[in-house]
Formats: structure tokens, sequence, C-alpha cells
């Protein structure tokens, strides 16, 4: 293929931008993950992603995977065969955890939900009062739904579980979300909370973040599913030193270093109101663009990522493949049921305004060009709108020198 000059404009929900200095960080040479200085590099990591989750009473276990991995870590580490677990299914990832249950032989109880909407916790709250033998062993959920643009209430869940006096440990997905959108693990009592490093966490691909809690630790011995290399006990038995049961991705931990400090400088609560400021600034583009999101009502709107429903009549994947290949700009594919039905827009990790604003102007031609009724600047125009108003600076994380 020819030279494309300029930037891709990377939109999709995951991989997301890295940082330059990210990216330099990571290259360096090889070396000894045995070496007496490697638990200097190790051993902050752990304590920063414990801030990124806030929790000071869980232990957080890095495996090299993708979130994927911490999926299966979460499971077979705190669940026996044939457990019953509580699923609500709203979404391609909601359906794969799901899926992954199932396939590791655990009786999956599944809340079907409206794809576009999320966990109802009052489904949840009722599911688990009729459980009075307390058969449920875990509650999943996943806190944003990254294939409809759905971010759930775990604080809401947590009460609703709370309500039903009901011991079930909350197994959370915050793949998409962590890093990106509020999220307190001790706070919401979380047991396991997985995440991954190329989305919030704006490193590549190829490591998996679970967060554990005491409960959930307690409970390993009983947890009779297979598992070796995502056995937590090995971790444990290594990590405290600084090491690992096998060879971790060196060169990634160089990169979480730099981006934990980028989270640091920036703080987090900074940017969860720069990704909403960003999330808002999308939707009035949806808005003015007379189109509707995936997402059914305010109270679903993920702040990271917007599905976009494209008119009936058009295919949405021609959009997508249009803007790769006129415009640079990768959007994001509409997933199994919503294939063809929606794009969607990935506004999550390390970007601004300007960024954001030409990835608004690359789908409106994109769109455009396969026939969608909008008008040319209609979207950017009101994102800008927005974006002049509401400043993605809340305060600075470090008071300015006078
Ligand atoms: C990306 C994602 C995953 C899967 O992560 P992989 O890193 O692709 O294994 C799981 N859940 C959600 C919500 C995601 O967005």
């Amino acid at each position: 293929m020819a030279r494309r000059p300029g930037r891709n404009f990377l939109f999709v929900p995951g991989p997301t931008n890295v940082p330059d200095r990210v990216l330099r960080a990571m290259m360096v040479a090889q070396e000894d993950h045995r070496s007496p200085i490697f638990p200097e590099l190790i051993k902050p990591a752990f304590e920063g992603l414990k801030k990124v989750y806030k929790t000071t009473e869980g232990q957080v276990f890095i495996f090299p995977s993708s979130g994927t991995g911490g999926w299966e870590a979460a499971l077979a580490n705190t669940l026996a065969p044939g457990d019953k677990v509580l699923n609500s299914r709203f979404g391609q990832f909601s359906h794969l955890w799901t899926d992954m249950a199932q396939r590791l032989g655990l009786d999956v109880q599944v809340l079907e939900e409206e794809w576009g909407t999320g966990a109802h916790e009052e489904k949840i709250e009722e599911a688990l009062t009729k459980d009075t033998a307390h058969e449920i062993k875990a509650v999943m959920v996943v806190h944003n739904e990254t294939a409809t643009g759905v971010t759930s209430n775990i604080a809401a869940i947590r009460k609703a579980m709370d309500n039903a006096k009901h011991p079930a440990l909350l197994l959370v997905d915050s793949v998409s979300g962590l890093g990106s959108i509020d999220f307190r693990f001790d706070e919401w009592k979380v047991d396991c909370a997985v995440s991954g490093s190329q989305k919030g966490l704006m490193l590549p691909a190829g490591l998996g973040f679970v967060a554990v809690s005491q409960k959930a630790l307690n409970l390993r011995k009983n947890s009779k599913l297979n598992k070796v290399y995502f056995d937590f006990q090995d971790h444990i038995n290594t990590n405290g030193s600084g090491y690992f049961p096998y060879t971790p991705a060196t060169n990634l931990f160089h990169g979480l270093r730099e981006a934990l400090r980028c989270i640091e400088e920036e703080g987090l609560e900074n940017i969860f109101h720069r990704h909403a400021v960003l999330a808002r600034a999308t939707r009035a583009a949806v808005d003015a663009w007379g189109l509707k999101l995936c997402a059914k009502s305010e109270r679903w709107h993920s702040d990271t990522v917007s599905a976009i429903v494209v008119p009936e009549g058009i295919d949405a994947a021609k959009i997508i493949r249009h803007a790769y290949d006129r415009y640079n700009l990768a959007l994001g594919a509409g997933l199994s049921k919503v294939a063809g039905k929606v794009f969607r827009i990935g506004h999550i990790g390390d970007l601004n305004e300007l960024m954001l604003l030409g990835a608004i102007a690359g789908a409106e031609m994109a769109m455009l060009d396969n026939g969608v009724n909008i008008k040319a600047g209609s979207g950017v125009g009101a994102a800008q709108d927005y974006l002049r108003d509401n400043p993605i600076e809340r305060q600075a994380a470090t008071p300015k020198a006078a």
C-alpha cells in the first residue's frame, strides 16, 4: 500500500492512542527479570494500579495477557465447577464473558437485557432475594459495555446485593472503564475487577489486570476450577518480592510505569472529567446529525465510547471501511447483533479536543460519502460549541506556579 502521510486517527475503543513518552519508555534493552533491580520496576506498578482502582485493601495481579485472560483469572480463582453465577447480558462483551463462564463449567443464570441498556440492579436484587439458599456464588457485571457504549452503575449493584443480604462475590469487568471513568474498588466492595492495558491505561495490549478483595482471596482454596497459568497463588508466592512465576512482559512494565506517571500528573479526577467532556461533545455531534446512540437513554451513556446507529438502509460497515480507506480514520465496528447497524467512536485514553474533532469530522465525511442525510459541519459545529463552553481541564493536578 502507498505511504499514507500524517497520522492514522485511531478512534476504536481499544487499542487506544499511546502517549509518545510511553512509547519511548518501552524502547529499552531486554533485561533479566530475575535481576536484583527488577523489583524496583515491578513493586511501584502494583502500588500505582491500586491507586487507579481506588483500593488499599485489595491485591492487584498482573498477567501477560489481554483483558480476556483477566476474566479467566477472576473466575478460575474464585469458583468451582457447577457453581451458579449471575450475569446480565446486553452486548458482545457481556455475552463473551457469559460464554467463557459456561465453557469453564459454571452454571450461568443469564439476565437478558435489551442491547443499549445495561445491568438492571433491581433485577439483580430480585434474583438474589429469591436465592434464599445462597446458591449464587457470584454476580458478574460488565461495567462499561464497549460494544454498545453503555455504562452500568456498579455502586447501585452493590447496594442491590446488600439489600438482598446476599454473600455472592461481585466480579466486575472494567476493561474499558478503569482509568477513564470512576471506579471505586473498596467503596463498592468489588471482589474482582478485571482490566487490560490497551484501553484507559494507554498502553499496547498485553497486560491483564485483576484487583482482588481479601474476601475473594480467602476463597481461593475452594476454587476448584482448573488453572495453572492464571493461578493467583503462584503470583502471591513471587509478587511480594517483586518477581513473577514466569517471564513477565518486561517492556510493557516500562510503559506501565510511564503511563501511571501520566495518570498521576493529570490526576484521576481530571481524567474522568476530560472523558466526560469529550463524551458529551461527541453526543452533541450525534444529536446535531439527527442520529441516535445505541444507548437507550442518558442513564446508560458511556463516557469512553459512543455507538452511533446509522439510518435504516445504510450499512455502517461501509462507512467504517470508507473512513479508513479515504480519511485514515479507524472507527469501531458494530459487533454481533449490531454489526452493520452502528459505528463506534472511542473517546478513551490519551486524547484531547482537536483529536476528537478530527474524528467527528472524518465520521461526518464518511457518512456523507455513503449517503447519510446529514449536514456537512453540523456535528463538528455542535461539538465545537460544546467544547468552547466546557474546558477539559477541570483543575491543574498540581497548582500552577504564581
Ligand atoms: C476489550 C474488552 C474486553 C476484552 O479484552 P481483550 O483485551 O480484547 O481480551 C473485555 N471486556 C470489555 C468490556 C472490553 O472492552
